[in-house]
């Protein structure tokens, strides 16, 4: 059986299989986030960014 390798989300630390790319400060770090903080991030916030959903790779 074929395991997801599951992700830290850097934001609330919540272990996830898929992460978005994310921007929340002007010229700052990307971090990736868990669905739940994309949308929370992307709200109220004029510096966010968004950059690519990024999967857990699967073994074959
Ligand atoms: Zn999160």
């Amino acid at each position: 059986m074929a395991q997801l390798k599951l992700q830290l989300c850097n934001i609330c630390n919540n272990l996830v299989d898929l992460r978005y790319r994310i921007q929340d400060q002007e010229a700052g770090e990307w971090k990736m986030g868990c669905s739940d903080c994309w949308q929370k991030v992307s709200q109220d916030n004029p510096y966010y960014r968004y950059g690519g959903t990024w999967k857990a790779k699967k073994k074959n």
